[in-house]
């Protein structure tokens, strides 16, 4: 078997940047696309907040990757095991070396779920769920639906993370869902939240406060990293990240959100900046040590909230940069750290929160998107899965929501 394949464009991850990015570059006629993809599934992860929340069926999510391959590029179906980007090369997990002139890096990235003691031997069972797997999201609901009051635990880890509304958006909505089942008055809702704020712009961070979480007595404890579960006897231990004290907190159900980091072969390799993440310019997405090397989404280092809606915005912008450098020109085109969160306060609403990496909003709309809205809801459930699958997958750039 022959074992040396060459791509001038190589594509490593089918998930929403790897697609979006190859999908784009086959509108504009580039030839010689390859992808890099082990899995023969494809997830659209923000609907796992709606399937956690029992609002949509968890399968709605989930896609063959065999129909979502733009025609005209080819699907290498194995997964990349080393980086060699002095040579152009990478080798495989079936031992396959691939040779490129052009390399897109956007694997995602790896969830830590060993590094909360205890987790992996409960996950999915006795009370504890968490949204951020295929796998155990359907735990979530089946926590919610049957919790008959005490005290339901969410936590937030130290950042990055991706989609850092996520760890709130369930809490919200198992909050809401405590007040329709008339149980609210005997539940007790708690998020430990590592970060000194309940969100990172200021704009939304007030909102959250004044709209949700106050009025609706969540008690929020920042600075507060949770590290160890008991099942046996329901409780996790939480650190105090200024005191260093521990908490012991009972649960009766704990939707979990463990650390997350760059894939382990991204951070042994020489594409890694010091934290593992692909090393590139926040501006132009171009590696700050290869030149014929470029990167977005979760795996790469750009400094802005990991989802796809920054994807969105940074899709375009590297592919401008790869089309001018193929034709011997500078990467011109300019990524300002556009992200997105729609953050789901309760069943019907939500507040759509646009940023940049200023942390300045950016919105889309000519009202304050601050505010808690029925028909930011409504874009969440229906508009944007649409603007997903046939929008971002297909290359097509939709009006921008930016
Ligand atoms: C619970 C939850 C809620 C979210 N909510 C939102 C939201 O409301 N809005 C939003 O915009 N974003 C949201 N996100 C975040 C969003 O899903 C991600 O930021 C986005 O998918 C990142 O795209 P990506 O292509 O970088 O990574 P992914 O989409 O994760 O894709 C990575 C791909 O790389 C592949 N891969 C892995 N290892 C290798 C390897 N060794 N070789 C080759 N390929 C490999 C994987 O199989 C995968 O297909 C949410 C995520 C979660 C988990």
């Amino acid at each position: 078997m022959d074992n040396k394949i060459y791509h001038r464009i190589l594509i490593i991850g089918g998930g929403a940047a790897g697609l979006s990015v190859a999908a784009q570059l086959l509108r504009v006629g580039c030839k010689g696309v390859g992808i890099i993809e082990p899995s023969d599934k494809h997830y659209y992860q923000p609907a796992w907040t709606l399937v956690g929340g029992g609002i949509i069926n968890r399968e709605k999510s989930e896609r063959q990757m065999a129909g979502l391959i733009p025609a005209g590029a080819a699907w290498i179906r194995d997964a990349v095991s080393e980086f060699d980007p002095a040579a152009n090369r990478l080798k495989t997990r079936d031992g396959k070396e691939i040779n490129y002139d052009y390399l897109i890096v956007a694997p995602g990235l790896q969830i830590d779920w060993h590094k909360i003691k205890g987790l992996p031997e409960v996950l999915g069972k006795d009370g504890v769920c968490s949204n951020y797997s295929y796998d155990t999201v359907e735990s979530t609901w089946e926590n919610i639906r049957n919790f008959k009051g005490g005290n339901a635990v969410f936590n937030f880890p130290l950042p990055p993370i991706k989609c850092a509304g996520a760890p709130q958006k369930i809490m919200y909505l198992a909050e809401d869902y405590f007040r329709k089942r008339k149980i609210r008055d005997k539940s007790k809702v708690v998020y430990y939240c590592a970060t000194p704020t309940i969100f990172e712009a200021p704009k939304y961070a007030q909102a959250l406060t004044e709209q949700v979480i106050k009025p609706r007595n969540i008690e929020v404890h920042f600075k507060h990293d949770l590290f160890e579960i008991r099942a046996a006897s329901r409780e996790v231990l939480v650190r105090n990240l200024d005191t260093g004290e521990i908490i012991v907190q009972p649960y009766d159900m704990l939707h979990v959100v463990p650390p997350m980091s760059a894939p382990d072969f991204v951070k042994q390799s020489p594409l890694a900046n010091q934290a593992g993440w692909v090393d590139v310019s926040k501006e132009t997405l171009q590696h700050v040590r290869y030149p014929n090397v470029f990167s977005i989404g979760d795996a790469s280092s750009l400094p802005t909230s990991k989802t796809a809606a920054a994807v969105r915005a940074q899709s375009p912008v590297l592919v401008a940069n790869l089309l001018s450098v193929l034709r011997g020109q500078q990467a011109a085109a300019h990524y300002r750290g556009y992200t997105s969160c729609p953050l789901v306060t309760g069943y019907g609403k939500l507040i759509l929160a646009e940023f940049d990496y200023t942390l300045t909003p950016r919105e889309t709309f000519p009202f304050d998107q601050s505010k808690e809205r029925y028909s930011m809801y409504f874009l969440k459930r229906h508009i944007m899965p649409l603007m997903y699958w046939d929008g971002l997958l297909k290359g097509c750039q939709w009006p921008k929501l930016e």
